[in-house]
């Protein structure tokens, strides 16, 4: 199955009403006349610039995070349904800064991905092992424990309209890179889980690659054959080097 390639960014906690505006611009301007989808994840209170700055472009935003609960008293969370009010199409769910600042759970993960496919977000939920637990030999149990998760959550039905991406810990914002090798191995395995559910599902679903992906890895690492993307840290917050990774997508 031919599935179309989708560059993400996540500026993490970066930028300025003012840095934003010039780098935004350049994306939308950049991204026209580039093949693969193109997103940006932006902090919280960016949301309204992404959505006046990208509206009308191929360019999508979301959020790099969600609350599991619709409404309430959760004193600093953010609804699905308020990041759809800001016209977002993403949000990143499990990345490992979430899990090992924040101390999130597989279930809860699982949980913020169910909330944002019942609002209508595409979630991109990352999985991905420690430097520990690949020197253990446990990055397939750790990566299938973290999916299982998700898809005893929402089933192959959810699994179809979310995003996964394969973040290997070690590789973010170290400058170290899984090899090819090593991303796509991880990236069949994925697959292959999902097929488990649900064939159709697996073939279609889309799955990232991140982890220190820069210009001169991402046509290689996004020509393996079960590498359809990658989500973009530091380098989504250079213009230049963004468009120069959408471009090798
Ligand atoms: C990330 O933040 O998800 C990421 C992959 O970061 P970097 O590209 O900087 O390694």
């Amino acid at each position: 199955m031919m599935r179309s390639k989708l560059v993400a960014g996540n500026w993490k906690m970066h930028g300025s009403l003012a840095g934003n505006l010039s780098l935004l611009t350049a994306v939308r301007q950049g991204a026209s006349d580039v093949g693969a989808e193109v997103a940006v994840c932006v902090p919280f209170p960016y949301l309204e610039q992404a959505r006046s700055v990208l509206s009308g472009s191929k360019v999508g935003w979301g959020a790099q995070d969600v609350s599991q609960h619709a409404q309430g008293a959760y004193t600093g969370e953010v609804s699905a349904a308020m990041l759809v009010d800001f016209g977002c199409r993403y949000v990143i769910v499990g990345h490992s800064e979430r899990r090992s600042y924040h101390g999130e759970s597989d279930e809860l993960v699982a949980a913020k991905t169910e909330a944002a496919l019942a609002a209508g977000l595409t979630p991109i939920v990352c999985v991905g092992e420690t430097l520990e637990e690949r020197e253990a030999n446990v990055t397939d149990a750790v990566v299938t424990r973290q999916l299982d998760a998700v898809l005893a959550r929402v089933g192959a039905v959810g699994m179809a309209r979310a995003v996964i991406a394969y973040e290997p810990v070690w590789a973010i914002g170290t400058g170290r890179t899984a090899t090819p090798l090593q991303a796509q191995e991880v990236h069949a395995l994925i697959r292959a889980r999902i097929a488990q559910s649900d064939a159709t599902v697996a073939a279609g679903v889309c799955i990232l690659y991140g982890g220190s992906m820069k210009p001169n890895n991402a046509a290689e690492l996004m020509s393996q054959p079960d590498i359809d993307g990658g989500l973009i840290g530091g380098a989504s917050l250079l213009a230049a080097d963004f468009l120069a990774i959408a471009a090798a997508g």
